[in-house]
């Protein structure tokens, strides 16, 4: 048997059909317009007039939600808290850890590798900190922080599987050229976050990647355009954004839009253990966090992540900026399976892999497929 979805809006990727017909197993066999459609006697119809069906939404950058972290170390419950994240339309994630002393960080890395062997889901690892800059330490413990090692990022890539596709590191911070090196010949991105760096000094660096535009860097002045400036001007960086209306004002995020472009932005959560909990007490990284009105923060008043699902992401894009439903998926998954190299990701186009969202008219989900496997939400 295989599904064909008629009648619905479907986003390709980079392109859109107004009223099409997916049709999919595992994998996407065909996509079309209506009238090209002929049933097949194998497929099994659903008619999804006045829905949207979307790309699975890529999260490269979130450190847990539903009660767990993943620095709490535990594969079973890293795996199952990535199930949860479905319900946001996410089919794609990248486990986050964060500053932490060594030995946590390792069971981290040897956790999520675990996860990642049963949990298709997980496509990378990104590793935020500990080589960042105290300056900008956002809610990353400062006693963990420290100048870049190779020695010891080769031996965390090796322990987590060589999963490692990104990391979070401050240019600025020490002699980083053979550290950069050794990522750009392993395939791990350079996002440089919590830092302090200069235009000069980013120009210098390999980063291609911004952590949390505007968060926990050194941001826009007119002599000086610091990280955010370097992430705005420059092509070829992609930056990630956190857009729930907290991190980032809306005219801000309207600003990045304009400067940037779709195609340059990357949505992310940033999301914490209280994703999907109840407000109330939490914890980040061994820190008291108190979450209130949508917004997680320290006893000191500082952002720790978000409590941000990936389709409010999603939809306040759209309500912030005025961008299109087509720039939005950009930004959702489309980019990030470009700049991560995650081939059959991120288009829904033969041969990729079924995964998708259907949405209603108001942007809810009601599914979330999976490798072909549906998942129904009300
Ligand atoms: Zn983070």
């Amino acid at each position: 048997m295989t599904k064909v979805y008629t009648n619905a809006h479907i986003f390709t990727g980079e392109g859109e059909i107004e009223n099409g017909y997916i049709r999919f197993s595992d994998e996407i066999i065909g996509v079309g317009k209506m009238e090209h459609y002929t049933k097949q006697v194998e497929d099994e119809e659903a008619d999804l007039r006045g829905h949207f069906i979307v790309p699975g939404f890529i999260d490269v950058h979130s450190h847990g939600g539903y009660g767990v972290d993943n620095m709490d170390a535990d594969a079973g419950k890293i795996s199952d808290m990535t199930y949860k994240m479905l319900e946001e339309g996410i089919t794609s994630y990248f486990p986050t850890t964060m500053t932490q002393s060594d030995e946590n960080i390792e069971a981290a890395l040897k956790a999520i590798d675990k996860a990642a062997s049963m949990n298709p889901m997980i496509q990378g690892i990104h590793v935020e900190g500990p080589f960042i800059s105290k300056k900008f330490k956002g809610a990353q413990p400062e006693e963990y922080i420290r100048v870049a090692q190779l020695d010891t990022l080769k031996k965390w890539q090796e322990l987590s599987g060589e999963r490692i596709r990104l990391i979070t590191y401050a240019p600025e911070t020490g002699e980083v050229s053979e550290f950069e090196e050794y990522c750009q010949d392993n395939d791990i991105i350079l996002s440089a976050g919590h830092s302090g760096a200069t235009y000069k000094q980013l120009k210098e660096s390999k980063a291609t990647h911004i952590t949390h535009l505007f968060n926990g860097q050194l941001g826009l002045h007119h002599r000086e355009i610091g990280v955010s400036g370097y992430g705005l001007l420059e092509d070829g960086v992609s930056v990630e954004m956190i857009v729930d209306g907290f991190h980032i004002s809306e005219e801000m995020v309207k600003l990045a839009y304009k400067t940037k472009g779709a195609d340059g932005i990357q949505l992310i959560t940033d999301a914490m253990r209280a994703k999907g909990y109840p407000e109330g007490e939490s914890e980040l990284g061994g820190q008291k966090v108190i979450v209130k009105d949508k917004q997680a923060r320290l006893s000191n008043g500082s952002l720790a992540g978000s409590v941000l699902t990936f389709i409010d992401a999603f939809k306040n894009m759209m309500t912030f900026t005025g961008c299109s439903m087509l720039e939005a998926v950009k930004m959702s998954s489309f980019n990030q399976a470009k700049e991560f190299n995650l081939a059959s990701k991120g288009q829904l186009n033969p041969s990729f892999d079924a995964d998708m969202v259907v949405l209603d008219e108001d942007l809810t989900v009601k599914q979330t497929i999976l490798g072909g496997n549906i998942n129904e939400f009300n």
